[in-house]
């Protein structure tokens, strides 16, 4: 297989099998984007536990980049500070610029989405959840360190 279908493998799986699709109850942050170049639209909750996320979900729809790159971004904040998640949104930004900022196992599999970069038209979709999440964190201030 080559490393371009290995990566379309990792992008569709996370996007038939999302993983923490869904709501939560009495979310800390609630908030909604859209890509309208795309047409994607991305809800994204999280539960504060200080600044930490406790627990994140997201539902949308959309293309596969967009929706993948929202499971992809749950699974790697899950339970991580507003810190951490702040340094992958960056880091995930450099990466759509051709940049490396975050090593391949800080990446894991959203080393698939390093393709997309090649892309201008796709980077939105990939960018859509961590721009979100972003712009919630941004209002609480859960980036900054204590
Ligand atoms: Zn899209």
């Amino acid at each position: 297989m080559s490393l371009e279908g290995l990566y379309q493998e990792i992008i569709l799986d996370h996007y038939k099998s999302p993983r923490n699709q869904g709501k939560l109850e009495n979310p800390d942050i609630s908030i909604s984007e859209s890509n309208p170049l795309c047409g994607d639209e991305i809800c994204v909750q999280a539960h504060l536990d200080g600044k930490t996320l406790k627990d994140i979900r997201f539902e949308g729809k959309g293309c596969s980049i967009s929706l993948a790159s929202a499971s992809m971004m749950t699974e790697a904040l899950k339970g991580r500070d507003g810190a951490h998640a702040q340094k992958y949104i960056d880091g995930i930004k450099a990466m759509m610029h051709g940049e490396g900022k975050l090593t391949d196992d800080e990446l894991g599999d959203m080393e698939a989405l390093k393709g997309v970069s090649d892309f201008p038209a796709r980077v939105k979709c990939a960018l859509l959840p961590w721009t979100t999440l972003e712009k919630a964190m941004n209002e609480k201030k859960l980036e900054q360190k204590k």
